[in-house]
Order: structure tokens, then C-alpha cells, then sequence
């Protein structure tokens, strides 16, 4: 059949637009959906396409699963744009154009598989096969296209390139990086033609002395270096970090908080460490991240035999011709498409990646080729490895090798390590986190199916070797029965709770229940509870949970201890890959005892008094008035106290940096008492080398602060009048930041239709069917789009020029008034008294608020050209908050009909109408 003679379809908030061999027209959302019903059509995106018809069931012939197939690991924004852009086809200048390139892309899709350059071509044939069994709906186009190869292809598993064993590296030699040459370096960097730009070489050589000699153990030296956006932070600190890694034979870890750094960084560094240097032979600079975030070849291959079946066999298939030619099996932010998940479903995904641990390490047949043991050797052996927050400290406290523990440690988005330490230090004896384990002992239970095995077939070879490893197995089988299995949550809300740590999670519910008065039970969010005056019925629940615990947590101890003998005894069947097995085993059973030994100190602190290092809360997740999770929660009260401990006793060399370490307050005057508190140093002793740079960013030409005091507070109309408003007036290119999705879609509803009429498409989180990455993507792409979300948002939108020239927050973002935030809020007031900037619990929300706007302010200005206006839509902006913005930066209090005009001048002008201003001190 000819791809022309099948009718296409494209949907929008503006209409909808059939093309069949009548020719195009506009639609009703009614004749579209019964077109598609009758015949498979041609689409772009079928979930969005779906959502627009409000038509769930959609399905078709979409452009971007053939996309997937014929172009695996290309990126493409998924529009009717990025896909012309892609193809090398015309962008359509209006809606009713795109059904006319859906069957001109799907014509040249089908053509490239007939070109004999098509360099994606092999795997393809196979892949086919596959999917013609599976009825694929493109299947039946694509057969006639793709000949059968005259050999036959490889399988995906006999493809992929095998790591290689690289022997251990010499500790790196201790030097002291001379001023010069970092300045030197820092040249060849930024190139000859660059700008002398001063600010930046004081930055770099500033850096340089976090690779000094340690002085002392535990005395890490720490940089705390902050520096205005446009200072050039990045080759800043990879000039000293390149230098030192050549000169010393070591590995630098940067450590960033957001995929959009990590990308940046993966760029630039290619001139700092140049994969041609002398005498190496794996790659210079690699990125690490948790095991969660690859492709587990294991579960794939499991998944292509049978495991999925449907919908995600289909998405299997596509994933495994995109792991043919990806670069590092990187699922969630690499060069997967953001996409393809939301095609078919999230779990599906997830379930292909190593989520669970169950990894089998040596005894894996895809051992030498998995994208994660390649990832890990590669970091050893690396100069650079670039990693987040989490990964890192996870790898400082618990790396399985000494090779693989960040020693010199770069954190950018510095500002960002409290709370990844904050989350990577906690508790939570939760519902789901007790799943995860017990399935994790046991394996699969009942109709569960799949390749996952429990403990007892993971070290089968142990157990019939060793006595007691098998008594020690079989009782932690016997004890993790105790733990909630499926259903459990069903049955709590039944009444009928079974074992101890049900009958716990159901007391934890009824408590959350009865006590909370945050006004939330009616609005369906999620409820909490203070760990507080608990009755004697809860505590003798808690005791029978905590020794049902304690019950599983003492065979994996005998377990583990087992496995070092044995490995130590070295018996003969313990070969290369079995030791290598049982070690994995053991680095995993320790993280587990390490959880049980946490929630058994939470529980059994229950009764008694309180520990003042510690927060600890009950909470019922819920979203929407649905309910997901129950558990105890604890936090440390100062996060950076174990990741003093984890992370800098063990580091020889540490760098935290960003453009807003300090307050807007404390940079007033040059006060750095509190970024050093929250840097973890006092902990051990340690006194940072500071360093500060403003911006070289001329805000008070470029930028303007617009605060709208007329729009109500929780007046929905309003908020929905004041963004379409202001939208229109900047022509698109908004970011819209909201700190509650309700209100979020409550506007998108309000506004998406009529804007999209006026030609300003309009996406929102927790609205569109698409993943956050991809919508950034696309906001990126197309200077009249705006773009909806919540704090996500704030730090991970990276969209330098015209496309980003009005950021609107819907209101001051206050911190959530949660059970954490209080403790820390009353332990700041404790510490700081009543009285100065530090003083008191309000100086502690105003600092957390800065820091927000400080954020959501950055989004704006990227580079030194671009131009935009910071809107804040609130009556009451307390001006104790305005050093948030750059020094320089014009603020003035205004209405929304004065903010409109503002926002409408600068974009028809090009640029800054002077102002009165109540500029930013
Ligand atoms: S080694 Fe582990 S993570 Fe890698 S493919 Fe095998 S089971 Fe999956």
C-alpha cells in the first residue's frame, strides 16, 4: 500500500485535521475518533494525539514508533517540527500542514530502509520478524522494504562489544598544581580568541587548591567557590581538575544535580580531557550513574523471550534495536528516547533496568557485555567521571572497591548537596520499601513470573557447599515471609492486615488518620503525623515489628559472613566469576542489613525519648485522594553530618560551587558562615578556602522583576486570566512555575485552548503524556511555545536565548509546612536566637525562599544576550525577600495591566523600557 493513500491525522488544542484522499480538512474530535476506528491512521505521538481527542483507546500507525525502529539512539524532538527538522522534510507552518508531513516522513521513514547506506540497517531484518509476529502496525509497511540479509545478522547479545579487565591503578601521584599552568590551561580551553575574562582565571586557580596533599586524615581540602552565572564555572574548575588527572594519574568526579549539567558537561569536557592522550586506553571521561538508569541486558533478554507480551513485547523489541547502537545502555537521560517510554507504558521501562538489585553479577551470561559493569570499569580507569549528588555519596559510603571511591570531588549545583544528602540518609520503613525486600530474599511468588530469583537460587552453589550459608539462607526466606507481600495495601484497607509489619503499616494509616490536621484529607494530598505520644498499642505493635526485623536481619548478617569466609577459604569451584558473584552478593546483602539495621533503630526508639539528631514522622502517600504508600519516616536533622562522614573523612580533595551557594542576604555581607555550615566542613574540623564572583551579566539592562499585586491569592480565574494574559503578551516563550499541580492543571484547562488558537501552543507537567525531559526539548525548539511545571522545573530547565523570555511563578514559594521542615525551621531559631539575618525560624523560611526565586531566576538569563522579564504574581512580596535577585536587577511592584505592557514592549522593542525601579539592593 502506498504510505500517501493512508489517511492522517493531527490533533491540537486548536482543532483537528483529517487527510484522506479528499484532501485535508478540519474535523470534529468526534469524525476523528470514529476515522480512527475504522482504519489505522497516521499519527504523530498517539498518547498526546489521545489525550487531545479525549480519546484514551487511540491507537494508529505512529510516526514515532517507526521513527524508534529506523533511527534507534537519534534524537528527535517528538513535533510535527522536530520530526520535518529530523527528516530533512519542510516544516509545516500551520496545523492543518502537518497531516501532509506525517505521510511525507512516514514515505521517507519507509525509503531510508531501502537505501543500502542506511546505517542502522543491521539488526533490522530480524527485529522484523519479531514484530510481524507481534502484528506491529507497521510491520505489514515495512516488510516489503527491508530485504533479507545474504548472511544472517547477529543477535543483539553476540553484537555488543565485551569490557575489557583493566589492572589496577596506582594511587595518584601528590602534586601541587602551579597558578600558571592552570591559567595556562584554562586558555587552551576556552581558545586563544576567547575574551581575557579575569573573574574566571581567579575561579580556576581557586579551584586548583582542592588538589593539593591532604595535610591531615580527614582533613579534606574544601573550596566553597561561588560564582554569578556567566562566570564560565564549568572549564573553570576542569582546567585545574584535567591537570591534576594528567599529572597525577587520578580520577576527578564532578558531581552535578541535574541532566541538563550532566549533558553540558559531557560536552565541554571533550576539550579538557581529549581521548587521544598518550598511554591510555579506555575512555578519559565517562558518566556514571545509579545502576537504575541502564538497560539490564538480563531482564531484556528476558523480556524478548516471552516476559512481555503485547504492547511492551513491542517496546521490548524497539528498546533492543536501540541498544544495538547506543552509546552506554543509558535509559533515563541518555540516548534513549525520553519518548519511547510514554508510547507504551512507564513500568515498562523500569522493568527492563536493574531497579531491584537482583543482579547476578558473574552469573550473568551478559556479564562481560552489561552496560552497567562496563560503566563502572570505565569510571575506574577514567580522569573524569562526571556523576550526581546521590551516586556519588551512595559510592563514597558503600563502593564495592577502593577504585571506585571519589576521592576529588567537584560538586556543581553545590547548592543542591544538602538535600541529595538529606534523601540519601534517610529512613523510610515504608510498604513498598518492605515489597522490594521481600521479594528480593524470596523471588517470585504465586502468578509472578519472570527471570527474578530469590536469594536461595541466586547462591544455589553456596548453599550446597556450605552448612551454615545454607542455614542462614533458608532463614532469611523463612523471615522475609513475614514481610508484606502483594496486595498488601488492600488488605489494610480492609481491616485485615497480615504479619507483623501489615498490622504496623495499618496501626501507622489509622494514626495518620485521626491526628492529622493539615486540612489535607479532603484535598487527597498526601498526610503526616509526628512520631510523637504514640499509645501502648502502637508501641507493642512496632516491638513485634521490630523483632520480626531483627529476625531477618540476623541470618543475613551470618550470611554475609559466610560469604567473606568462603571467599577468604577459596574453594575450588570458586573460579573468577563465581568469586565475583559472591561478592556482589555480599556488597548487596550488606546495603540490606545496613536498611533493616536503620528501620530497627526507628522502631525502637518508638517508646522512648526522642533523639534529637533525628526527625522522625508517620505518613500516608497519597495522590488524589488515592493512596500508595504507608510508613515511618526518619531523617537526620543535619544531613550533612553523615555525609561529613560518608563522603568528606574519606576525600582528599573537595569543591563546592554555584551560583547561589549564600543567601542574597549573606553575600550582602560577605557572610560565610552559612554556606560553610551546610558544606558539612565543622563536622570534621575542616575550614574551607572561599572564593566569590558576581555575574558578568548586565541585569539592570536585561532583566526585570515584575511583581503583580492585583491578581487575588487562590483566586483560580484569576491565575488562569493573569498567565494567558501574559503569555500572550511575550508572544510565548513563558515558563510557568507553580508549587501545586492542582492549581497547575486548573490553569493549563483554562488557557491551553484559547492559546493555541492565538498560535501559542501551550504543554504542562502532570497534564501531557510526555516525560519532563522531552517537553524541555520541545519548549527548547519552539520559541512560541510556553511550557507548564512544578519545582522540577526550577532547576532543570536550561534554555539559553529567545525561547525562554518570561519566567511567572504563580506565588511566593513557601516552604511546605511539613513535620521536617518544622524541626529544622525550630532548631535554626534555637541556634540563631530571635534576633539578625540568621535569627529566628523566619530567617530560616526566608533563606529556603531566596534560594527558590534565586533558582527560578537563573532559568532566565543564560547567556549575556538574552533578555526577559522574572513575573511574581503576589500581593504581599515582602521585600526582605528581593536580594534573592542579582544585585542591579529592576524590581517594581505593579499591575497586571503595567506588567503586561512590559512584557509586550520588550518583545516588540527588543529591548528594556527604562523603569522606576525599587532596584534589588
Ligand atoms: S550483569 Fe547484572 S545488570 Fe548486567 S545484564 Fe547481567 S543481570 Fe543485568
Amino acid at each position: 500500500m502506498a504510505v500517501t493513500s493512508l489517511p492522517a491525522i493531527h490533533a491540537s488544542h486548536s482543532g483537528c485535521w483529517l487527510r484522506d484522499h479528499l484532501g485535508t480538512r478540519p474535523v470534529g474530535k468526534g469524525e476523528a475518533i470514529m476515522a480512527a476506528a475504522d482504519t489505522p491512521l497516521l499519527l504523530l505521538n498517539a498518547p498526546l494525539i489521545a489525550s487531545r481527542l479525549g480519546y484514551p483507546d487511540l491507537s494508529g500507525l505512529d510516526l514515532l514508533e517507526l521513527y524508534a525502529f529506523v533511527h534507534p539512539a537519534r534524537f528527535m524532538v517528538p513535533t510535527p517540527k522536530g520530526l520535518a527538522q529530523a527528516l530533512g522534510l519542510a516544516e509545516p507552518r500551520t496545523d492543518d500542514g502537518v497531516p501532509a508531513l506525517l505521510q511525507a516522513a512516514a514515505e521517507a521513514l519507509l525509503a531510508t530502509c531501502e537505501d543500502p547506506a542506511w546505517p542502522e540497517r543491521e539488526g533490522a531484518w530480524s527485529a522484523l520478524q519479531s514484530l510481524v509476529r507481534l502484528r506491529w502496525p507497521w510491520a505489514g509497511l515495512l516488510a516489503p522494504k527491508i530485504a533479507q540479509p545474504q548472511r544472517a545478522e547477529r543477535w543483539l547479545f553476540a553484537r555488543l562489544p565485551e569490557w575489557e579487565e583493566a589492572p589496577e591503578r596506582p594511587q595518584p601521584a601528590q602534586i601541587v598544581l602551579d597558578g600558571d599552568a592552570i591559567t595556562a590551561r584554562l586558555a587552551e580551553l576556552t581558545g586563544s580568541g576567547a575574551e581575557q575574562r579575569p573573574a574566571q582565571q581567579a575561579y580556576a586557580r581557586a579551584a586548583g587548591a582542592m588538589f593539593a596533599p591532604r595535610a591531615g586524615q580527614r582533613q579534606p581540602h574544601m573550596v566553597l567557590a561561588q560564582a554569578g552565572t556567566g562566570t564560565g564555572k564549568t572549564f573553570g574548575y576542569l582546567a585545574p581538575a584535567s591537570l591534576w588527572a594528567e599529572q597525577s594519574g587520578g580520577t576527578v568526579w564532578v558531581s552535578t544535580y541535574t541532566k541538563a549539567l550532566q549533558r553540558q558537561l559531557r560536552r565541554e569536557s571533550q576539550a579538557a580531557f581529549p581521548p587521544e592522550r598518550a598511554g591510555r586506553t579506555g575512555p578519559p571521561v565517562v558518566v556514571r550513574k545509579g545502576r537504575e538508569n541502564y538497560l539490564c541486558l538480563l531482564n531484556l533478554e528476558d523480556a524478548l523471550q516471552g516476559g512481555f507480551t503485547g504492547r511492551p513485547a513491542i517496546m521490548a523489541q524497539l528498546v533492543a534495536r536501540w541498544a544495538a547502537y547506543s552509546q552506554d545502555g543509558d535509559m533515563i537521560g541518555g540516548d534513549l528516547p525520553g519518548w519511547l517510554g510514554t508510547l507504551f507504558r512507564k513500568r515498562g521501562i523500569t522493568a527492563l533496568t536493574d531497579q531491584r538489585g537482583e543482579c547476578v553479577y558473574a552469573g550473568c551470561p551478559h556479564f562481560r557485555k552489561c552496560f552497567i559493569e562496563r560503566a563502572a570499569r570505565a569510571s575506574a580507569g577514567a580522569e573524569l567521571v562526571i556523576a550526581n549528588h546521590a551516586l556519588v555519596m551512595i559510592n563514597a559510603a558503600r563502593a564495592r572497591e577502593v577504585a571506585q571511591r571519589p576521592t576529588r570531588i567537584v560538586f556543581d549545583e553545590g547548592h543542591h548537596v544538602f538535600e541529595a544528602a538529606d534523601s540519601t540518609f534517610a529512613a523510610a520503613l515504608t510498604g513498598a520499601e518492605t515489597v522490594e525486600l521481600r521479594r528480593w530474599v524470596i523471588g517470585p511468588e504465586g502468578s509472578q513470573r519472570g527471570r527474578r530469583r530469590g536469594l536461595a537460587a541466586r547462591l544455589a552453589d553456596v548453599a550446597s557447599y556450605d552448612a551454615d550459608g545454607a542455614r542462614a539462607i533458608a532463614d532469611a526466606r523463612e523471615a522475609a515471609a513475614a514481610l508484606p507481600g502483594d496486595g498488601w495495601l488492600a488488605r489494610i484497607v480492609e481491616g485485615a492486615p497480615f504479619g507483623p509489619i501489615e498490622d504496623l503499616l495499618a496501626e501507622t494509616r489509622e494514626l495518620v488518620l485521626s491526628r492529622d490536621e493539615s486540612g489535607g484529607q479532603e484535598a487527597g494530598y498526601g498526610l503526616e503525623t509526628e512520631a510523637a505520644q504514640l499509645g501502648g498499642g502502637f508501641i507493642e505493635v512496632a516491638g513485634r515489628a521490630q523483632e520480626a526485623l531483627e529476625a531477618l536481619r540476623q541470618p543475613l548478617m551470618r550470611l554475609a559472613l559466610r560469604l567473606e569466609a568462603l571467599i577468604e577459604e577459596g574453594p575450588d569451584w570458586l573460579d573468577g566469576p563465581a568469586r565475583a558473584r559472591i561478592e556482589g552478593a555480599r556488597g548487596a546483602i550488606g546495603w540490606r542489613t545496613d536498611l533493616l539495621s536503620g528501620w530497627v533503630a526507628l522502631l525502637a526508639r518508638l517508646g522512648g525519648p526522642g533523639d534529637p539528631e533525628f526527625v522522625d514522622w508517620l505518613a500516608l502517600e497519597r495522590s488524589e485522594g488515592r493512596e500508595w504508600d504507608i510508613g515511618l519516616h526518619r531523617r537526620y536533622l543535619d544531613p550533612m553530618k553523615p555525609f561529613a562522614e560518608a563522603v568528606l573523612a574519606g576525600a582528599h580533595g573537595v569543591m563546592m560551587t554555584s551560583a547561589t551557594l549564600t543567601d542574597g542576604a549573606e553575600t550582602q555581607n560577605g557572610d560565610w558562615s552559612g554556606a560553610v555550615e551546610r558544606s558539612g566542613a565543622p563536622q570534621l574540623g575542616v575550614r574551607p578556602e572561599v572564593f566569590a564572583a558576581p555575574s558578568p551579566f548586565d541585569y539592570a539592562k536585561n532583566a526585570e522583576v515584575l511583581i503583580v499585586t492585583d491578581v487575588p491569592k487562590g483566586d483560580i480565574p484569576a491565575l488562569a486570566n493573569a498567565y494567558g494574559r501574559l503569555i500572550e503578551a511575550s508572544g510565548g516563550g513563558a515558563l510557568g512555575l507553580f508549587t501545586a499541580i492542582r492549581r497547575l492543571r486548573a490553569v493549563y484547562g483554562r488557557i491551553a485552548d484559547r492559546l493555541a488558537r492565538g498560535g501559542l501552543p501551550l504543554f504542562a507537567q502532570h497534564v501531557d503524556p510526555i516525560d519532563t525531559g522531552t517537553l524541555v526539548d520541545i519548549f527548547r525548539d519552539d520559541p512560541r511555545a510556553s511550557l507548564l511545571g512544578t519545582d522540577a522545573l526550577r532547576d532543570g530547565v536550561d534554555v539559553p536565548g529567545h525561547s525562554l523570555r518570561l519566567v511567572v511563578m504563580e506565588q511566593v514559594p513557601w516552604p511546605k509546612p511539613s513535620i521536617l521542615h518544622r524541626a529544622r525551621r525550630l532548631a535554626h531559631a534555637e541556634k540563631f536566637g530571635g534576633g539578625g539575618s540568621r535569627g529566628g525560624g523566619q530567617a530560616h523560611d526566608d533563606r529556603i525562599i531566596r534560594a527558590r526565586l534565586a533558582q527560578a531566576f537563573g532559568r532566565l538569563i543564560r547567556t549575556g544576550t538574552d533578555k526577559g522579564h522574572f513575573v511574581v504574581l503576589s500581593s504581599a512580596f515582602p521585600s526582605r525577600l528581593l536580594s534573592a535577585f542579582p544585585p542591579g536587577t529592576p524590581v517594581r511592584r505593579v499591575t497586571l495591566d503595567a506588567a503586561l505592557q512590559s512584557v509586550a514592549g520588550r518583545v516588540s522593542e527588543g529591548s528594556v523600557t527604562p523603569l522606576s525601579s525599587e532596584t534589588r539592593p
